[in-house]
């Protein structure tokens, strides 16, 4: 197509670097910094349109012909695009046939005109105004659109900033207040992080989110952070320690995109940091090469993102409650207070973003299940990088072999340690040797060459309190939108936050203003903080 219309071939490049790893089920590109979004759903029309969740301005009804399109007078199909429209939601289509016409004149749409267009044939226009009340079917987004006004996000990590940037892209002023001094005070203070897809021979929810929220983040990463720097998109090697690969059977040829067996270049790779034969013979454990993976600094991201303009940030706020008012606006306000009871801010919409301290900010009106897991990481600069992986490898802890530390020097990283139920960031010299234990059994010749660096103390560490759902699955969306309009919830991430952030961020703003979701409804729901409350 672009080779027939060169003005079009710019563009066409754009949609070419994101044009990849297309797996049946949804994929949200993103182009022009943010502001023009394309979510491609992949798989059967009908199937798909149920698990979308949106109000269209107009519909395009494409298939060029009959032929190509023989199921579009389906009145399912049809059905299924009504419930996409609102009352005005105008339709086109180059397939003016008598049956598609009869179709949507069923489905509600007054069918204006047909215009011969040569030579294609006709172009049918309609519009939807149906003489019954639409019916929305329970949906992720509210039940009316939400127009943008004032927004405080409380939390200035990972989670608020992408909440932050996503509702100010959309129009909202909105306030970050965060207790640090700074932003990425907390968990999002870690030095660097891994991004690796997470894969399940049953492609799980997990899996699936984790892979829209790698494209989410390499999408901000490529366009606002600095390549080799901040990020790098170096791939990662999965050692696995029993025999599955934990791939799906059928993993088709666009999922070698995300994950496959890892090759033999690999598996040498590898084989020469660890000095065990278990990643290079061919009766042995599997290992797994995340092709879409690579590290990336969680605060340049979060710092990245409260850059977004119509984002105000306010540091060393501790906010102790919150209040919906009434009076103070006709739809209805939040208020925060600090601990003297002094009013901080006000907005029409709240979004807790405070990682497991969410659930003690929201106690009062609702109840959110969220558990604190301690985390402790540690660092060293690099001094001979032939004893290292030339990629990061996770599997039992994961290694970064090579950033570049604050003070511009290569460096290495480990982690990380896991102790629930505590929520107080303290480094601890016990998980010193817990992580030189993990190190030992994931690359036993790094951990050789890395030892006298962990025994003369000549590595850094650095701790923090990840927040987690019972599922383990982020929590996004209203709280209760019936009962405390304009209460949501962003946090939860887990140990994936740099995957899911800016993923979750999009998600919450696309709810709020009946917008495409970029995943399947299905997955949406199953984020809502409201899932518990099915299941209690
Ligand atoms: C050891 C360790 C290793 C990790 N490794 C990885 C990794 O490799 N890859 C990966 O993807 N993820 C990793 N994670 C997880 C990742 O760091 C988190 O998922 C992510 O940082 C969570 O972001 P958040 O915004 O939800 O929370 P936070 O970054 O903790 O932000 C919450 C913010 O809320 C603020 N706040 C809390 N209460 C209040 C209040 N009352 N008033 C005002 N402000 C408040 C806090 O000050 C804080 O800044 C790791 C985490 C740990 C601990």
């Amino acid at each position: 197509m672009a080779a027939k219309h060169p003005e079009l071939s710019a563009l066409a490049v754009q949609l070419g670097e994101q044009w990849h790893g297309l797996l049946p089920g949804f994929h949200r590109l993103v182009f022009e910094g943010g502001h023009v979004l394309l979510t491609l759903c992949i798989g059967e029309v009908k199937v798909l349109l149920k698990e979308q969740s949106f109000e269209a301005d107009s519909v395009y009804l494409a298939g060029v012909n009959w032929l190509q399109a023989p199921d579009i007078c389906d009145p399912h199909l049809l059905t299924a695009v009504a419930r996409c429209c609102r009352r005005g939601t105008r339709l086109a289509s180059m397939m003016a046939s008598k049956s598609v016409v009869d179709g949507l004149t069923q489905c509600g749409f007054e069918v204006s005109e047909t215009t011969p267009m040569a030579p294609q044939g006709e172009l049918l226009q309609a519009s939807f105004n149906p003489r019954w009340e639409p019916k929305k079917s329970s949906a992720f987004n509210l039940p009316k659109p939400r127009s943008p006004a004032r927004c405080i996000v409380l939390g200035a990590g990972l989670a608020g900033a992408a909440c932050a940037a996503s509702l100010a892209r959309r129009g909202w002023q909105v306030t970050v207040l965060d207790a640090h001094a700074a932003a990425a005070g907390g968990a999002s203070a870690l030095p660097v992080g891994l991004l690796a897809p997470h894969v399940s021979p049953d492609d799980s929810m997990l899996s699936r989110l984790s892979r829209s929220g790698l494209r989410a983040t390499w999408q901000v990463a490529k366009s606002q952070l600095e390549a080799a720097v901040d990020w790098q998109a170096s791939g990662v090697l999965q050692r696995r320690f029993d025999t599955s690969a934990g791939l799906p059977k059928h993993w088709p040829e666009a999922g070698e995109h995300w994950s496959r067996l890892a090759g033999p270049d690999e598996r040498q790779a590898v084989k020469a940091a660890s000095s065990s034969a278990d990643t290079g013979s061919e009766n042995v454990t599997p290992a797994l090469w995340h092709a879409a993976g690579g590290w990336i600094k969680p605060q340049r991201l979060v710092h990245a993102l409260l850059a977004t303009p119509g984002v105000n940030a306010r540091y060393g706020v501790k906010i102790a409650s919150l209040k919906r008012s009434s009076s103070a606006h006709p739809d209805g306000c939040w208020q925060v207070f600090d601990a003297d009871g002094k009013a901080i801010a006000e907005a029409e919409l709240l979004v807790l973003a405070a990682g497991f301290e969410s659930a003690g900010l929201a106690s009062t009106h609702a109840h959110l299940r969220l558990q604190a897991v301690r985390g402790q990481v540690t660092w060293g600069e690099v001094n001979d990088a032939r004893a290292l992986p030339p990629f990061p490898v996770n599997g039992h802890g994961s290694f970064i072999p090579a950033f570049l530390n604050d003070a511009g020097q290569p460096s290495w990283l480990m982690g990380a340690t896991f102790e629930r139920d505590n929520f107080r960031a303290d480094v601890k010299v016990t998980d010193q040797l817990d992580i030189f234990g993990r190190l030992q059994q994931l690359l036993p010749h790094t951990a050789g060459a890395l030892k006298a660096s962990f025994d003369a103390d000549l590595t850094r560490a650095w701790a923090g309190v990840r927040c987690v759902s019972p599922d383990r699955l982020p929590i996004v969306g209203p709280l209760d939108d019936a009962a405390l309009p304009g209460l949501h919830a962003c946090t939860a991430l887990g140990s994936r936050g740099l995957s899911f952030a800016v993923l979750c961020g999009e998600l919450l703003a696309a709810g709020l203003h009946a917008e495409p979701l970029p995943i399947e409804k299905r997955l949406a729901q199953s984020l809502l903080a409201s899932r518990y409350h099915i299941a209690e």
